[in-house]
């Protein structure tokens, strides 16, 4: 029997309901702010309880499936409820692990319940199933059959674990929540940089899965280091869909090993964003200074790693847009360098910033000083000419740093935007006297993105039933899907329509007179029965 409040670490893989200690090298955690090792040592999963993980995941898919969507939500709630339960020694773990501060984590943790229970709401009111009637029309000619259609999990999905959010996007994050709500097994790889963190949730999940009395295999955590883990993991025949976020190079290496299956399979990766602002001529006179301070603040929030960091600044060449990029580089130069969440992090970030530094064309206006393990704010400057030679502008530096694009017009920055690689978000800042060129950016913006905003900032997305955070490659892997939202839970469901089926062999949900009173679509029109 799992403990699973007692803040027990073990540094083993959780498999069947059970802690096994995997033959793979040992590591250690690493507190990125003490810039030391954090006991106690973590076994890497070997290839055989890799195996195990997937094929009771295999073994518990019809059994979950099979669950009421009632039964689901309960089991939702009580993986809140046990992520709770665990009190402080999670967020005590998560700061040492990741450097992040309490105030962070503990909002973050609320989220997490708060995305649980969300998808429990969603169960609970049952429209997701998408459950759509054709009844047979045996008079016409040809005979119209009885066609009954709904939605159904795809099978277990492994998730991987995302550095960034080491509890609303990890263990029980936003992926996990989807695919249990599908009705889909998780097996979950843990990120390596906080082992710890994920064990504890991990625990939490499957006592969760005892109280419930689902079958183990439900869930499974795999910890450890070393690519082969995940690669091993979303090669294996039993899994059928994979969540991931992290970086672009991964995230294609995933794809790669789904590819080149017998059976390919879907790989829902959030991999890359630079989240474009547009400062729109009418807005930057108005409140170019404001918009400079809170630009600042967006991105320098976490020490700038989050996907949605405002990494590109778009504005109309002129005194208004040196006012603003004046004032942006004083807010920056009064932020001290923060605390990065693992070394290679800070290490790509010195990296990405010396390059940019370096381009031809790219002007310096702040850069903030760098320590071990530390990113500093950085802004740069260069003209949309530039910008539009230059691939190696449009690229991701994952930390605090931003790039501004000096264009000639409105114009010009819809070329601009043309020239961009898919994103998350894009952002105007505009006032009334700016509609006419926003309404002409527009249609770029959505060929280009998951989200559009007037007058705020990407940061800070909220977890709600019309939220998007996905977009077209390389934000994500696929741009029809989201990974954020009630949306989220589509990416682990897939169609099935019953022929003619007897009423007897139909799911409850397709069955006339369904005693769940549950959503139906009739002629196009989705309305409750
Ligand atoms: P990462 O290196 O892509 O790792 C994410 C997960 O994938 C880890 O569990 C990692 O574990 C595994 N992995 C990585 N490469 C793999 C491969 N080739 N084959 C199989 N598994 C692989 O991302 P990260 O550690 O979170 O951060 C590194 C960089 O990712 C950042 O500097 C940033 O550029 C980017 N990032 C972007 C976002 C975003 O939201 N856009 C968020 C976080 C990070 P193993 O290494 O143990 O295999």
């Amino acid at each position: 029997m799992i403990d699973a409040n007692r803040g027990i670490i073990t540094g083993e893989s959780l498999v069947g309901g059970i802690a096994v200690k995997g033959n793979g090298s040992d590591f250690k955690a690493w507190n990125p702010a003490l810039n030391a090792h954090i006991e106690p040592s973590f076994h890497t999963a070997d290839a055989d309880q890799i195996d195990q993980a997937c094929r009771l995941a295999g073994t518990a898919f019809d059994t979950f499936r099979a669950t009421t969507d009632q039964e689901r939500a309960a089991f939702l709630d009580t993986v809140a409820e046990q992520i709770v339960a665990i009190g402080d020694d999670l967020i005590e773990r998560a700061m040492a692990e990741t450097g992040l501060p309490r105030v962070r984590l503990e909002g973050e943790r609320g989220r997490t319940v708060n995305q649980l229970k969300l998808f429990a709401d969603l169960l609970r009111e049952g429209s997701y199933r998408d459950v759509r009637i054709d009844s047979a029309l045996p008079e016409r000619a040809p005979p119209r059959p009885d066609l009954r259609y709904r939605l159904i999990g795809v099978g277990p999905v492994a998730v991987f674990g995302a550095s960034n959010f080491p509890l609303a996007f990890s263990v029980a994050g936003g992926d996990t929540a989807s695919a249990f709500a599908a009705g889909c097994p998780v097996v979950l790889k843990a990120h390596p940089a906080h082992p710890g963190t994920s064990e504890l949730v991990a625990r939490a999940v499957v006592k969760a899965v005892e109280l419930c009395g689902l079958p183990a295999g439900v869930f499974a955590l795999l910890t450890g280091v070393g690519n082969a883990i995940g690669q091993t993991l979303v090669a294996h025949p039993e899994i059928q869909a994979v969540g991931f976020t992290g970086s672009r190079f991964g995230g294609m290496a995933l794809m790669a090993v789904a590819a080149a299956r017998p059976q390919p399979i879907p790989v829902y990766a959030e991999m890359s964003s630079i989240n474009p602002l547009f400062l729109l001529p009418g807005a930057l006179k108005a409140r170019g200074a404001d918009i400079a301070q809170q630009f600042a603040g967006s991105l320098t929030m976490g020490v700038g790693q989050f996907c949605t960091n405002p990494g590109l600044v778009l504005g109309i060449a002129g005194p208004d847009f040196d006012a603003f990029a004046h004032a942006a580089a004083a807010a920056l130069g009064g932020v001290a360098a923060g605390t990065m969440l693992t070394a290679g992090i800070a290490g790509a970030y010195q990296q990405g910033v010396a390059a940019l530094a370096g381009q031809q064309g790219v002007k310096t206006l702040a850069l903030g000083a760098h320590a071990e393990g530390k990113g500093g704010a950085a802004l740069f400057v260069t003209s949309a000419d530039a910008f539009l030679v230059e691939k190696a502008l449009h690229g991701e530096v994952f930390g605090p740093v931003s790039l501004l694009v000096a264009c000639r017009d409105v114009e010009e920055m819809r070329r601009v935007t043309d020239h961009l690689e898919g994103q998350l978000t894009a952002t105007l800042q505009l006032e009334e006297d700016d509609y006419d060129a926003a309404a002409t950016l527009l249609p770029a913006l959505e060929r280009k993105v998951g989200r559009i905003l007037a007058n705020g900032f990407p940061t800070g997305v909220e977890v709600s039933t019309a939220m998007v955070h996905g977009g077209p490659f390389p934000a994500t892997a696929d741009g029809r899907s989201t990974s954020v939202g009630t949306g989220a839970i589509l990416r682990f469901l897939r169609p099935v329509c019953y022929q003619n089926l007897p009423q007897r062999l139909l799911p409850d949900a397709l069955r006339d007179g369904n005693p769940l009173g549950i959503w139906r679509r009739r002629d196009g029109v989705l309305g409750k029965e």
